[in-house]
């Protein structure tokens, strides 16, 4: 092996997607390098993150030896694409053929995915090397990874805090250099709180951007795939790869999918002159936003328009609905969603049951966390008769009310900016006693879920050696407006992924 080639694989976990492609293509690395580095990298830093419930050395090595063929029988860089051979790995909610899809819940512990979900299939199909299955919040329902049943996972940047959720082995496995580019689904922000608590960047595409096909369902009026990487252009790849219509799932959308990557290159080629950016001042002066992460905005937005952005401000009148309105829809959908786990069809099934009803009720009480549970009572009763009204109903009218605030926010701007999060990335146990306080971590991100449009979580630096970020949020299908803003902000924060606390030693040193 060159010296440069020993490089290059030294520095391999943080490379751009692109980067890692161009080695590849160009012969310069081998897939098959490639791919092993990874599953030692694994290997050696997975004991003290647990970011994976399984990692697919079988499936690595394959991928990568077909790509290693390809390359040898010719084919060229623009045939493969800039995702040949990119490390990626999927949540644990999607299906992918010789792999388990566990959701992390005891429920489906033993769950072999009959098929490829599509954005997992498209993102095999783009030439990747799919080194596993990530960890989560048992079936999506929670803020931290602390509900899984394979145990939580750590944040890599220190081990005493969540990495987020429920996607917190996506974020986490991208933050500690485990992989290149992952999946999650946001439901209420399970993608970007992640990324936020992580120092990734994770983007939520507009509802119906990318098919659902083959992710367990928690709510289907709010899910939605996406990717998390170290950069804005590397998630635009994974977008651009995964996005567009399918007819196996009727939300899918029928509109074109644009290069994303390219709309990040033109935007680093210009200014942001002519954009229209707006500060949220309403949801700014919400109690419980850490006064550090209110001044990351006002930050960004200075910097925006030192790149020529217009800058102005809008407000939401009715988010402070949005988090109430966020549980109700939602815990309603996954209690009727979660229904299929019963026992007798799927999942996790008691022993010496007396009867049918002994059945259902023991299989769920031991099959689901406490979370679950406690979702899909609260789901069930909004949904009841009685009840319906006074809940479930209020709430569909104000997801009404909040899109119509947006609407009106997208007459004056194309890109908003609000915080991710409320905080910075909690410690193990902080809402242990209350979990209504940990719902409020949605505060930012729900709100986006219930109108279904387009957002990113984009770190900013560092604080307490801790991540920052901000989120910018762009109306439905304007991914374009969204990637163009979050990539000139990214070029001017410069945010250090690199300097995660990376060894065995630095993790449990901070632990
Ligand atoms: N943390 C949120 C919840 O627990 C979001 C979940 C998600 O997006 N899957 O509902």
């Amino acid at each position: 092996m060159s010296d440069s080639t020993e490089r290059d694989l030294q520095q391999l976990p943080f490379l751009s997607a692109a980067h890692i492609s161009t080695l590849v293509t160009s012969g310069e690395v081998s897939a098959r390098e490639v791919a092993t580095t990874m599953l030692q990298r694994i290997k050696d830093l997975d004991g003290d993150i647990h970011a994976f419930n399984e990692v697919t050395p079988e499936l690595a090595l394959a991928a990568a030896d077909a790509l290693d063929k390809r390359i040898a029988d010719g084919a060229t860089a623009d045939e493969l694409g800039q995702l040949a051979g990119v490390p990626v790995a999927f949540k644990d909610n999607m299906n992918q053929l010789g792999t388990h899809m566990t959701c992390s819940s005891r429920m489906l512990a033993n769950f072999q995915s009959p098929y490829d979900a599509t954005a997992v299939r498209r993102l095999l199909d783009a030439n990747t090397i799919p080194l596993g299955k990530l960890n989560m919040d048992d079936l999506a329902c929670g803020s931290s990874t602390e509900s899984s049943a394979t145990g939580p996972t750590y944040n890599p940047w220190n081990r005493k805090h969540v990495p987020g959720g429920s996607s917190g082995g996506s974020a986490a496995a991208v933050a500690a250099g485990m992989a290149t580019i992952t999946l999650g689904s946001d439901t209420g922000g399970s993608i970007r709180q992640p990324a936020a608590f992580t120092g990734t960047v994770g983007l939520k595409p507009s509802y119906g951007r990318v098919s659902r096909y083959g992710c367990a369902a928690l709510a289907s009026s709010l899910d939605q795939i996406g990717p998390l990487s170290h950069s804005v252009r590397d998630s635009a790849l994974a977008l651009s790869a995964i996005a567009g219509i399918d007819p196996l799932d009727a939300s899918s959308l029928d509109v074109s999918v644009p290069d994303f990557a390219v709309a990040c290159d033109h935007a680093l080629q210009g200014t942001a002159k002519g954009m229209r950016v707006a500060i949220v001042s309403d949801v700014l002066q919400q109690d419980g936003l850490d006064p550090r992460l209110k001044a990351e905005v006002l930050t960004a937005a200075e910097l925006l328009a030192q790149q020529g952005a217009d800058i102005i401000e809008v407000t939401l009148p009715s988010a402070q609905y949005g988090p109430p309105a966020y549980y109700i829809l939602g815990s309603a959908e996954a209690s009727s969603n979660l229904a299929r786990l019963d026992g007798v069809r799927y999942g996790h099934r008691a022993e010496d049951a007396t009867d049918i009803l002994d059945l259902y009720l023991r299989s769920r009480k031991e099959g689901f966390s406490p979370e679950t549970i406690r979702r899909i009572m609260f789901g069930t009763h909004v949904l009841s008769s009685g009840n319906y009204d006074d809940y479930y109903l209020q709430a569909q009218k104000v997801r009404t009310l909040i899109k119509g605030d947006y609407a009106a926010a997208f007459k004056q701007a194309d890109v908003l900016l609000t915080p991710s999060t409320p905080t910075l990335a909690f410690k193990f146990g902080e809402f242990a006693d209350d979990p209504l306080a940990m719902y409020l971590s949605d505060y930012y991100t729900s709100l986006v879920n219930i109108a279904g449009i387009a957002a990113l979580s984009l770190p900013t630096r560092l604080i307490d050696g801790l991540p920052a970020s901000v989120q910018l949020i762009a109306d439905h299908a304007c991914e374009t407006n969204l990637l163009r803003a979050a990539t000139l902000l990214e070029s001017s924060l410069n945010f250090d992924y690199r300097s995660v606390p990376l060894t065995k030693a630095a993790a449990v040193a901070d632990a």
